[in-house]
């Protein structure tokens, strides 16, 4: 008998009714706004109920070493560890973000989780879902058709064509959008004038409606977005154009946070999905709260290795909210860190301890790393079928001498029973008390400053170099006051440097920062390192090519 396929191991899930699953964590059907059986929105009322009357739960973060070809498994440790805490009688719900619709056509798939940890619907989930994503890209879409509409109208905001830096979005893997020329024809057409699309997950109306506590700080942040320069240089904003109310209306259901099921029936909430190498990487603040405030394990996860996603969950997400993790888990498996000792993908399979215990470097460092935020941290081996004795001995022998716990988590095969140990280790290290957050660097830094603490400190780069153009972009933002706010580094996942094929755990290096730029409303510094690319393409055999759906409804090939 063959392995069943995550889509297989969902459609067979005993779905409970949403408000079932709600219930156990304190809502009742009044608080709900249901999209169909199994999926829901939280209302208003509910959410401001909640955070006046509740008391928070420890807050969990989990993490990974840098991502390689041969996959880690946050989202199935996430939703595995929810899971376990709930089988060891700890009340806890998960926080996730959503998936986009580009990665599930191109190379990753969905993002639901894998085998028997997973959350369901789960194709509901990794296709329009709730609508959120479809949302953000309208309300993203509107702000480009009032820019080029005000020009076309007599421009008398002088918007300089050449500065606009705001680009269309589309969730969609599509290269041939990177760069267009807008407004071709006839007078009534517009001028026409070069544009850019990103994919949803890029663009600063994600990082906002993250970040956003509520529809009045929305608006603030929304109407502070630059959407380019005039010709006086001077920033002009989605005030300026008069349609922050119009845009935060596109986005009133999308701002409230989802709920569904794990396949063990237990709550999670998945709401807002911006990648972490060019983006923020965390899912809504609104989402992570609630599951803080209605359970008693919050579990939560933030993108690609701890170098970016949880960084940034540190440095803006934590920052911003006020909130203080208890423990950070970092995933790793042992076919990946085999990678980071140099073996090729294809021998992965071969036992191989040495290799092993060198690409032990890239977890220590992450280990090392998530210490400087005051958290404390524990690994999750993420275990597959062909990892074996002595390297799960020679690993434990690794951690132990790092004075870090490891857990061996089998929550793909077993769901939460696979993950009790986990489960319980955690519990342990947050009894500890150990956790005394604070964030990196000092957000009064100047931007330099703030940029070589984290190359150095995290990455264990020697410094951040500059290119001209970003160090002009640098001092604008000094001149107009912006450069007091935390940083969101824009960089390849699978290395600590700017050089996607240098993995391991490099030093004697530097990065090289082309661009900075303000997202004035997502209130942090995006700065650019070389080579990132914020649309990204599909492979020659794309994911979609292995899709199918027939007559009553079933699909395959969605993973
Ligand atoms: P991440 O959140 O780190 O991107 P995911 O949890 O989404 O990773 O997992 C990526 C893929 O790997 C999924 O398709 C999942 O089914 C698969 N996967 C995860 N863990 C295992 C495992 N232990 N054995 C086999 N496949 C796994």
């Amino acid at each position: 008998m063959g392995f069943k396929t995550d889509i297989q191991i969902a459609d067979e899930a005993k779905m409970l009714p949403i408000e079932e699953v709600a219930a156990k964590i304190g809502f009742e059907k009044d608080d709900l706004e249901q999209y169909g059986k199994y999926k829901t929105k939280i209302s208003w009322d509910a959410i401001k109920r909640i955070e006046e009357n509740s008391e928070n739960g420890k807050l969990i973060l989990v993490s990974a070493i840098s991502p390689t070809p041969a996959g880690e498994g946050k989202s199935t440790v996430s939703i595995g560890l929810t899971q376990g805490l709930n089988r060891i009688g700890k009340k806890s719900a998960v926080a996730l973000r959503e998936p986009s619709l580009g990665p599930v056509f191109g190379v990753k798939g969905g993002a639901a989780g894998g085998g028997y940890s997973q959350v369901v619907p789960m194709e509901d989930i990794n296709l329009h879902f709730t609508g959120d994503l479809h949302a953000m890209t309208a309300a993203n879409n509107l702000i480009s058709a009032c820019i080029d509409n005000h020009i076309h109208q007599g421009n008398a905001l002088r918007i300089d064509c050449r500065q606009i830096t705001w680009k269309r979005v589309i969730d969609m893997n599509d290269r041939s959008l990177r760069n267009v020329v807008i407004s071709l024809g006839k007078k009534a057409d517009g001028f026409p004038r070069e544009d850019h699309f990103m994919i949803t997950v890029a663009s600063e109306i994600m990082a906002v409606l993250c970040l956003s506590e509520n529809i009045e700080d929305l608006k603030n942040r929304l109407a502070k977005m630059i959407i380019g320069y005039n010709l006086d240089n001077e920033p002009v904003t989605v005030a300026d154009l008069e349609i922050q109310g119009a845009v935060a209306m596109l986005l009133k259901d999308a701002l409230k946070p989802n709920m569904v099921q794990t396949l063990e029936n237990t709550p999670a909430f998945i709401h807002g999905g911006p990648f972490a190498n060019i983006a923020h990487g965390c899912n809504s603040i609104l989402a992570t709260k609630l599951a803080l405030a209605t359970s008693d394990y919050a579990v939560t996860e933030a993108g690609f290795g701890a170098d970016l996603g949880a960084e940034k969950f540190m440095d803006i997400k934590c920052r911003m909210a006020g909130l203080s993790p208890d423990a950070v888990v970092i995933v790793a498996t042992i076919k990946a860190l085999k990678m980071h000792g140099g073996v090729d993908k294809k021998e992965l399979k071969t036992e191989n301890v040495e290799a092993l215990e060198k690409g032990f470097a890239n977890l220590r460092r992450h280990v090392e790393n998530i210490k400087k935020f005051g958290v404390p941290a524990i690994i999750a081996i993420n275990r597959f079928a062909d990892d074996t004795e002595a390297e799960i001995a020679k690993l434990e022998e690794l951690c132990k001498e790092l004075g870090v716990r490891i857990s061996l988590c089998e929550c793909f095969a077993k769901g939460g029973e696979g993950a009790e140990d986990l489960a319980k280790q955690v519990v342990e290290l947050i009894d500890e008390g150990k956790a005394d957050f604070k964030p990196l660097y000092d957000v009064n830094a100047s931007i330099v400053d703030k940029v070589n603490t984290i190359v150095k400190e995290i990455y264990r780069g020697r410094e951040a170099k500059f290119t001209k153009a970003a160090m002009n972009q640098v001092k604008k933002l000094e001149e107009i006051g912006l450069d007091k706010l935390p940083i969101c580094v824009a960089k390849t996942q699978f290395s600590f440097t700017d050089d996607q094929k240098i993995m391991g755990a490099p030093t004697d290096f530097d990065i090289e920062i082309q661009d900075v730029r303000v997202s004035a409303g997502a209130g942090f510094i995006v700065v650019q390192t070389s080579n990132i690319m914020v649309m990204p393409g599909l492979p020659k055999v794309p994911a979609a090519n292995k899709m199918d759906i027939d007559n009553n409804g079933v699909i395959t090939g969605l993973f």
